[in-house]
């Protein structure tokens, strides 16, 4: 039994020095692990033990997948600069730049709040927990302190142990499987489900208790049995009996499985020193005792999308029990227990093994992406599609392998590959011969498809295609609003404020030249298209016609009408769905006002920047961006930046003018002359849109006044 909890520094040390051989590396972690106890000297956790034992045992944990010392010097102090004080500049003199970065950058996570209740926000919450996360190892090391929290959660009320467990569920343990990182994913599982469902966890136990000494004897037998023929052929390997984690035992119950149809629970996992080696295994296993072909996995031709590699057979053994037998060599185990954490590597340099996590970390974020677009449903199905379903391969011109579901097309192909491929998907050749577009692929199929840049996806698709995926995208492609959506949107908005106003339909007729004047627009269907897309409100368009003769009041009673109730206790003007306390950063390059449609851009390291969505900064960067809305239950000043093209060198008057009675605050001007036209760029403090567009209109009435638009940098 390996050790799962220390109580003082020496063993850790021990530990640490079986693996790091550098002995300035050992000097600074223990610099670090004087001075964190030094720093958290008095302070105690719930628990009654002295703090210093939580970092000491978030660094034993780290040190058993092997964690660079930058990363274990980063574990002790992991709570220093939140719980003691120290600054990150502190740190910094003390331990170096990286340490201090890791330490901060933990430190920010640590005040994220997770709380939420569907797949999405859950979903959303993962992306930006990614997302903000530029070095990986700040991940793992999260991981780790969560794990720690985890093991000593008894300390805390059941309210919060049921809570803590459930975020655990929710955020750490999805991430934890897609970086690989098995060891610690299977005992944050456990530890949720036991306080989670504790009627159900120890009804577990107690039944693989009953038939422990049965399942024991069976695999004994089983694993001599299987040693034998492997000697016979003078293949080195070792033997051991696996036990199944409580957690995927639930799972399997969970899904209307009886406790004795689940028959991996005798299971044996075969280690030899080579690839070749372990086909070789499988062949004489399969030679003695008969296997399932449904349950056979080639997970070394063909990797899980978390670099785990092995070989999975299930096979009538001793007695004709059911034994799942895994071979694998001991590399492929080292990436199944450790994931992404098995390439902390001191052989090759630190500069390759950062470069590669980051590469592997870049490919988590576009998974995490992707899960995101799903609803509970889609991901529901998704997950079903994954197990249940069988799979083939088939692959690029390039030989690289793409796994779909049996019964998949050239469309769940395309999309598979990308969304852009899919979108624009015109024909499919496979192995060198034209299909229709619903053609069935078959294993080893090599497909090409054919795109044309300005082609876009049939309805037709959603009958053909078999990935969620890929029907997700279709989906997606329609539900994007089009310009006919847009016109039949604002015609009714128009519609329904005319009613509401007791305005007849042949007073807004009589007036509509008017209206197209005022606004700029060439005929009423362009109009109806500009309330559909919210570039005007319908209540701007019906004032033209009122001539504002409506009341105060009215106009008060009109704005808080439809506006959607927001928690009272959110303090950000900007809200990130599911998630508070996240850093929200205005764009200076757009300088979005409240209603302008905004989103969201995650900044490594950083927080969210919100950018206008028509701002072209942003329009590359999809796989970052995050929905983000206005606080409605806040009113603030936010500057933004106009462009004012002239004839007149002398309008600057005008322009201050336009604000007096209003309660817009110039803040600057600049004036610059381009050909014959005068530019002003004025910077203006202003509440929102609405008053924006008011401002905006004013200033296209002064005479010799060219164009008003909104700055982008
Ligand atoms: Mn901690």
């Amino acid at each position: 039994m390996k050790t799962t909890k220390i109580s003082n520094f020496e063993q850790l040390y021990k530990k640490l020095q079986k693996y790091i051989k550098n002995e300035e590396e050992l000097e600074e972690i223990k610099k670090a692990y004087i001075f964190a106890n030094e720093k958290h000297k008095g302070q105690k956790r719930i628990s009654g033990e002295n703090y210093i034992i939580h970092p000491l045992n978030v660094a034993y944990i780290l040190s058993d997948i092997h964690a660079d010392s930058k990363t274990i010097e980063a574990a002790l102090l992991h709570d220093t600069i939140e719980d003691c004080d120290v600054t990150k500049e502190e740190l910094e003199t003390k331990f170096g730049q990286e340490v201090a970065k890791l330490v901060e950058s933990i430190t920010k996570i640590n005040k994220l709040n997770f709380s939420g209740d569907n797949e999405a926000v859950i979903a959303n919450q993962r992306k930006i927990l990614v997302g903000m996360t530029e070095d990986v190892r700040v991940i793992i090391l999260k991981l780790a302190d969560r794990l720690h929290n985890m093991r000593t959660l008894w300390a805390l009320s059941e309210k919060r142990q049921k809570a803590n467990a459930k975020e655990t569920l929710d955020i750490f343990t999805p991430i934890a499987h897609r970086l690989g990182i098995n060891s610690i994913k299977s005992e944050l599982e456990d530890l949720s489900l036991r306080y989670l469902k504790p009627d159900v966890y120890y009804q577990i136990v107690e039944k693989l208790n009953k038939t422990k000494v049965e399942r024991d004897n069976y695999i004994v037998e089983m694993m001599n049995s299987v040693s034998k023929i492997l000697n016979e052929h003078g293949l080195k390997h070792e033997i051991k009996g696996r036990s199944k984690s409580i957690y995927s035992i639930y799972k399997k119950l969970d899904k209307g499985k009886s406790f004795n149809e689940i028959y991996d629970l005798l299971a044996l996992r075969v280690f030899v020193n080579t690839e070749a080696e372990c086909y070789q295994v499988l062949g004489l296993i399969h030679s003695k005792f008969r296997p399932i072909p449904k349950r056979f996995k080639d997970y070394i031709a063909m990797p899980k999308t978390n670099m785990y590699q092995s070989l999975h057979t299930t096979v009538f053994g001793i007695d004709g029990q059911l034994f799942e037998i895994q071979i694998r060599t001991y590399e492929m185990d080292k990436v199944a227990e450790n994931g992404i954490a098995s390439h902390w590597s001191y052989k090759e340099g630190k500069s390759n093994m950062q470069n590669e996590m980051e590469q592997k970390l870049q490919f988590f974020r576009v998974i995490m992406e992707l899960k995101n677009e799903e609803t509970e449903e889609q991901f529901v199905d998704s997950v079903k599609e994954d197990v249940l379903k069988d799979s083939i391969y088939v692959f690029t011109p390039m030989g690289d392998v793409i796994e779909l579901p049996k019964g998949s097309t050239p469309i769940d192909f395309a999309y598979r590959v990308h969304s852009k491929v899919g979108d624009t998907t015109i024909g499919a050749i496979v192995n060198n011969n034209i299909v229709p577009l619903d053609y069935q692929l078959q294993d080893n199929d090599i497909v090409k498809i054919n795109t044309n840049k300005s082609s876009t996806p049939s309805k037709e698709w959603l009958n053909i295609v078999k990935t969620t995926q890929a029907k997700n995208k279709i989906k997606a492609f329609f539900n994007k609003t089009t310009k006919e959506d847009n016109h039949n949107k604002g015609e009714d908005l128009l519609n329904k404020e005319l009613r509401k106003r007791k305005v007849t339909n042949t007073i807004f007729h009589d007036n509509i030249d008017k209206i197209l004047e005022e606004l700029k627009c060439a005929d009423i269907n362009e109009l109806y298209i500009n309330i559909g897309n919210n570039k005007f409100s319908p209540s701007q368009v019906v004032n033209i016609i009122t001539d504002d003769n409506v009341t105060k009041e009215e106009l008060i009673l009109n704005k808080t009408k439809d506006k959607e109730v927001i928690l009272p206790n959110v303090k950000n003007d900007i809200i990130v769905r599911g998630i508070d306390n996240v850093k929200v950063n205005i764009a200076s390059c757009c300088k979005p006002i409240h209603g302008d449609r905004i989103v969201g851009y995650i900044t490594k390291g950083y927080g969210i920047t919100v950018h206008r969505m028509v701002c072209p900064n942003v329009s590359n960067l999809n796989e970052r961006l995050i929905e983000v809305n206005w606080n409605e239950a806040i009113t603030k000043k936010y500057p933004t930046s106009l462009l004012i093209k002239s004839l007149d060198n002398n309008i600057l008057m005008e322009i201050v003018a336009k604000t007096s009675n209003t309660d817009i605050t110039i803040q600057s001007i600049k004036s610059f002359s381009s050909g014959d036209d005068y530019i002003y760029q004025v910077t203006i403090l202003v509440e929102n849109k609405e008053r924006l567009t008011k401002y905006m209109n004013d200033l296209r009435m002064i005479p010799n006044i060219l164009s008003v638009e909104r700055l982008i940098k």
